[in-house]
């Protein structure tokens, strides 16, 4: 089983902990991991206040956990209370970009104009 933590707020960089453990061991792997016993940075992160909360559990194997790690987005793509805001910052920054082509073609006609005044 894949299990995503959310860390509340984001402890330096990480705002989230991916792990795996065995089927049917989630909750004792997330009971160890809110006693600091699991993960150095989980550990850190519940030292310094931070909450620490199970966002999800997948069905998966160690293959899918370095997946979902080699994902962008630091698990904000897969957690489900990350996702909403990801998703539509994605969408903002996407809109930005082909917010910029029509300053193009104008420069393309002044230069053409240059040409030909030039020619
Ligand atoms: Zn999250």
């Amino acid at each position: 089983m894949i299990y995503v933590l959310h860390i509340e707020p984001p402890y330096k960089h990480a705002a989230h902990y991916i792990g795996f453990t065995e089927n049917g061991d989630v909750e004792q792997r997330i009971a160890k991991h809110l006693q600091g016993k699991a993960s150095p940075l989980i550990k850190a992160a519940i030292e310094h206040g931070h909450k620490v909360e199970l966002a999800l559990v997948l069905e998966g194997d160690r293959a899918l956990e370095r997946r979902l790690k080699r994902r962008g987005g630091h698990g904000h793509s897969i957690c489900p209370r990350c996702r909403p805001a990801y998703l539509a910052n994605r969408r903002a920054i996407a809109a930005s970009k082909e917010g910029h082509p029509p300053s193009g073609p104008k420069r393309k006609e002044r230069n053409a104009d240059v040409r030909r005044s030039m020619g």
